[in-house]
């Protein structure tokens, strides 16, 4: 399949066309690297990838996995959508973080101080659900680890315990329990129960504690498919990346000091030689992966260590009328049943707002994270129904026009004790590097930065060992203000 290669090039092929692997392959082509991407889907951008659909009256649209919030500290995720739009004009500041609880509760995130421990201070102090004196029956040692994040320690000392009870013990009142850290702990998707405490510490850490941009973000302006993927695509093409959609990575064998990697495209079968490969796909797409190669033996262990949590769904909805006019792009929601946010597209970007203009009509995505997998569709969209009622009653007569709904389960799972064994982008083979947003950095990060880190992180691996210039990885503190870095 590659022709005949040239001895003077190096070839890398990138599995998984998601931020990862799309983070991997502008960095290495960007140095001359040639980059074949194989993707399993038909477009590119894997969990923040948006496909076209067509709405009853004809009229196409772009549908994707769900809102994102592009934070002010993803700069390694800025640095690879500035390739595309220099000024980051495709970006929307949202100006608050607001959080809706039952019965009309409120907390909001924005205009706090830039500095730790002065940003704690100033939320405790205007916040209606928790008072200083709740501060001092808390517990202290937990208190002190959220602004102690040490990449060591607190994994050592805190991944075999649960969120769950890592909250419980802070010991503050169940309100402030419920508005201040329910809806942050649920947003990696990951149930309290089953989640690590140091892993939640980590995103304290990396979030809030020493996020001088605070837990206020920006949001895409267009659909991210017209945006970033499809701009994105031509981008890598224009540097001569071979992008393979519909193709599925099945085998991987060394060849010598080589690999080829066995794809399938449709029903027929292929092959591709490489110098190195890069993995960056899902956790079940990469466990398949080594599975099925004897050659990726030596990753097995950390590999098979990885699960992906409970499912998330994710449910559209346009609406016969608007929602109240003041009511915020989007919320976080906590005491509402599985609802986990709320988001008002036409108040997001561009498509959207076109159709809300048109159809006098709102365009309402509700998330769940984290569901039992015994539910049925049905039981889950009543749920969110009774939360969209509850936080946005004026939604509680309207007809629902048009619908979309995603039930799916392949975000990575952050269990208790699951920290010791987890991959990093380097692997036991020197040219086979992993990326994703399950792969151990160090530093902390989440999520899409995390994603397109550890690609840039995987490109660099590469790119040093053939003494080709690294592209620069950023990252906040690693430490906490309190965390003694003497050992
Ligand atoms: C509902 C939802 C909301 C989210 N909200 C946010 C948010 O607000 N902020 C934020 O930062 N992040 C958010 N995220 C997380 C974010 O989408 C992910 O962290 C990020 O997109 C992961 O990128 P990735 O490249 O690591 O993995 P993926 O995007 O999963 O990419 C892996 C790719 O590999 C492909 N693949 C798998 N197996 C194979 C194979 N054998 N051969 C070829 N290809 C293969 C898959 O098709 C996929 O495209 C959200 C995720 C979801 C689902």
């Amino acid at each position: 399949m590659n022709g005949k290669q040239d001895d003077s090039r190096r070839y890398v092929v990138v599995v998984g066309g998601g931020l990862a692997g799309t983070a991997a392959a502008t960095i290495l082509a960007e140095q001359g690297v040639h980059v074949t991407v194989l993707e399993r889907e038909n477009f590119l951008g894997g969990r923040a990838g948006a496909w076209t659909d067509t709405l009853q009256d004809g009229s196409a649209f772009e549908m994707e996995r769900g809102f994102h919030a592009f934070f002010r500290n993803y700069k390694n995720l800025r640095s690879l959508l500035r390739r595309i739009d220099p000024k980051l004009r495709f970006l929307t500041r949202l100006h608050d973080y607001p959080l809706l609880g039952p019965n009309g509760q409120s907390e909001s995130f924005a205009r706090l101080p830039k500095i730790p421990p002065f940003n704690i201070i100033e939320l405790v102090r205007r916040s209606p659900s928790i008072h200083f004196r709740d501060l001092m029956k808390a517990d202290l040692d937990r208190t002190n680890a959220m602004l102690a994040f040490d990449p060591e320690r607190t994994y050592q000392e805190r991944d075999e315990e649960t969120a769950k009870e890592f909250l419980d013990g802070l010991n503050f009142p169940p309100k402030a329990r419920q508005m201040l850290f329910d809806v942050f702990a649920h947003s990696f998707f990951n149930p309290e129960e089953r989640y690590s405490a140091a892993e939640l510490l980590a995103m304290f850490h990396f979030y809030f504690t020493r996020n001088p941009e605070g837990l206020v973000f920006d949001v895409m302006n267009q659909p991210f498919s017209v945006a970033f993927w499809k701009p994105m695509e031509s981008y890598l093409r224009d540097r001569g990346v071979d992008i393979y959609l519909n193709s599925v990575a099945e085998v991987i064998e060394a060849q010598g000091n080589r690999y080829a990697v066995r794809f399938r495209h449709g029903d027929e079968s292929n092959v591709l030689e490489a110098d190195a490969v890069v993995l960056a796909v899902t956790a079940p797409g990469l466990k398949a992966l080594v599975a099925a190669s004897p050659s990726l033996s030596p990753l097995k262990r950390s590999v098979d260590s990885l699960e992906t949590t409970l499912p998330f769904a994710v449910w559209r909805l346009w609406l016969d009328r608007f929602c109240h006019p003041h009511r915020p792009p989007f919320a976080g929601t906590t005491g509402v049943g599985l609802l986990e946010n709320i988001s008002l597209y036409e108040k997001i970007e561009s498509e959207s707002k076109r159709w809300s203009a048109a159809n006098h009509g709102s365009i309402v995505e509700l998330h769940a994270y984290g569901i039992p997998e015994s539910l049925t569709e049905e039981e889950i969209k009543r749920d969110l129904l009774a939360g969209m009622h509850a936080v946005y009653p004026e939604t509680c007569g309207a007809t629902i026009r048009e619908e979309r709904f995603l039930r799916r389960q392949d975000c990575p799972a952050f269990a208790p004790g699951s920290h010791a064994h987890r991959p990093g982008v380097i692997t036991p083979l020197p040219t086979v590097v992993l990326a994703g947003d399950f792969v151990k950095l160090p530093f902390p990060s989440a999520l899409m930065e995390r994603a397109t880190s550890s690609g840039f992180i995987a490109a660099n691996a590469l790119l040093a060992r053939w003494k080709l210039p690294e592209t620069r990885v950023e990252h906040g503190p690693t430490h906490g203000i309190f965390a003694s870095r003497k050992r």
